[in-house]
């Protein structure tokens, strides 16, 4: 019998014993406030709501909720050091003080590492080994911008815009809260950032590294909330720049309401990305990539490689292979160094899954999940994938978010890429394939941000990322990320 299947049949024999990743050592204060002018501060609507961890339903905190006035007196304190203080600092002195956030960041990763999980969901393997790490790269690479501006655009002449309002979501909070602070802070401009509602934790321990690295006050402003709160932000009239990342619903919505104002505009939103699988690829790696490219992060990931397309004298041999795989991933405590695959964020985006995964049995779908067990407290779904998906499925258009793959087969390359781009969105999309020929094709004609080859979910901050069509517009990352928080004249 293979080893797989022997480990399934054993059960508890075959498993690695629990390894919790130690929690107590963290304290979490009871009550968070505002982060406005350098300080902590209560909000003037006096309300709280709870952030939960989404693995065991237990509240964590309570989390202030800001109103108008709140994000009102967040842009003033924003304003007031912009003008009185960090764009007229030299470069060289901005840059000083972020590579000692990037610094703080390192010294504490392990403890944001661990709050990111409780807060979120996400497994400590994801949060220790990937998110922070490229938090602290994100710091330190923009920080070694800030006084070379001039080199990064020769001929022009590089001045912030002024105060950037940021709105980011929960699927890589702290990540988010860094692609959108560090060039902001580079460039010279000062910050007011809205955390999603469910993960704010991570944000606010941010904030108190903000003010240990002595960062000037009023640079960065953290207002926490939901949609109300950053209605406010994008409704702000002393806005210079607004950089939204979430859904292309809420991204649509934005844009309306920036539309004929002088606020400058970039939007990350949604994605529905093609893993393109040819006959001549290395199947086991490229099943791995497959597996890492849905199932990462529960498939909270708007580049999450949520359609495989299969080329059709490989589909059985994928389809056996991935089946087993799946039976394989570890389901469960997000803390535990062991497990692959975490909560799902909260109890909407859970019903949200539900809902498409039941849309796509409907109609005519067959589903393929791991038989693991789920804890009876949390929100969970089991890795998944879905066969005889037809593009007028919408399990094969609609954003899931979810650990839920899509899986169609194709004939020809040109086949292969005008479904993979027959979708409203256009973030990114990956090939596996042998032959470096089929690769740069395949790259051509995709309409995607991010096309990986031979690999997939793979970040570095001197490369841009972005949409194409209604996955929004702007790139954030590498000096393309820069541009987006200067005026170049
Ligand atoms: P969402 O759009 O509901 O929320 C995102 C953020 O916007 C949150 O902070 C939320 O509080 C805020 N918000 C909600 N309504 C608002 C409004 N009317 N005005 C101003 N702000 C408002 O999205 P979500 O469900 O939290 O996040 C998941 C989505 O984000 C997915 O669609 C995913 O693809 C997308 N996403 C995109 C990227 C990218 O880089 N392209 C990265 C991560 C997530
Ligand atoms: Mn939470």
């Amino acid at each position: 019998m293979p080893l797989r299947e022997r480990r399934l049949n054993f059960g508890d024999k075959w498993n690695y014993a629990p390894a919790p990743e130690d929690s107590k050592n963290y304290a979490i204060a009871p009550q968070h406030e505002l982060f406005i002018g350098g300080k902590l501060v209560k909000p003037k609507s006096g309300k709280y709501f709870p952030s939960i961890n989404p693995a065991t339903e237990e509240k964590l905190t309570e989390i202030a909720a800001a109103n108008e006035k709140d994000v009102d007196s967040a842009v003033k304190s924003a304003r007031r050091a912009y003008e009185k203080v960090w764009s007229k600092m030299p470069g060289r002195e901005r840059g000083k003080y972020l590579y000692r956030i990037a610094r703080i960041i390192q010294e504490k990763s392990r403890e944001l590492a661990v709050l990111e999980t409780m807060d979120g969901g996400k497994t400590i393997k994801e949060s220790r080994d990937v998110d922070l790490p490229l938090v602290a790269a994100h710091f330190f690479y923009y920080a070694g911008w800030a006084d070379k501006l001039k080199y990064a655009f020769p001929g022009k002449n590089p001045q912030p815009l002024g105060v950037a309002g940021q709105i980011i979501p929960w699927n890589f909070p702290l990540l988010m809260a860094a692609w959108k602070i560090a060039p902001a802070l580079a460039c010279g401009n000062t910050v007011v950032l809205k955390p999603a509602e469910t993960t704010s934790l991570t944000a606010m321990r941010l904030a108190q590294i903000f003010q240990e690295a002595e960062l000037p006050e009023g640079v960065v402003n953290i207002v926490t909330g939901a949609a109300e709160t950053g209605a406010a932000l994008v409704n702000h009239p002393d806005i210079n720049k607004l950089a939204f990342t979430g859904s292309t619903e809420v991204g649509k919505r934005i844009a309306q309401v920036v539309a004929g104002t002088k606020k400058k505009l970039t939007l990350e939103l949604g994605g529905k990305a093609a893993n393109i699988l040819f006959e001549d690829a290395p199947i086991d790696q490229a099943i791995e990539g497959v597996i890492a490219g849905i199932y990462f992060n529960q498939g909270h990931v708007c580049c999450a490689g949520s359609r495989l397309f299969v080329q059709e004298g490989i589909y059985s041999t994928v389809i056996k292979k991935l089946r087993d795989r799946i039976q394989t991933l570890r389901v469960g405590n997000p803390l535990d160094k062991n497990t692959d695959i975490g909560a799902i964020n909260s109890k909407p985006q859970l019903q949200k899954i539900r809902e498409l995964v039941q849309s796509g049995v409907d109609e005519g779908a067959q589903l393929t999940q791991s038989s693991c067990s789920l804890p009876s407290k949390g929100y969970w779904f089991p890795p998944t994938f879905l066969t005889g998906v037809t593009h007028s499925h919408r399990v094969a258009n609609e954003e899931i978010f979810g650990p839920v793959l899509s899986v169609m087969t194709f004939r020809t390359p040109e086949e292969a890429f005008e479904r993979a781009n027959n979708i409203p969105y256009g973030l990114s999309a990956g090939v596996w394939t042998d032959k470096g020929s089929k690769i740069f094709k395949m790259v051509n004609k995709l309409r995607a941000g991010v096309v990986w080859a031979n690999t997939y979910n793979k970040f570095d901050p001197t490369s841009p990322f972005g949409g194409y069509k209604e996955s929004g517009f702007g790139r954030e990352g590498g000096l393309q990320g820069l541009a987006a928080y200067c005026k170049l004249d």
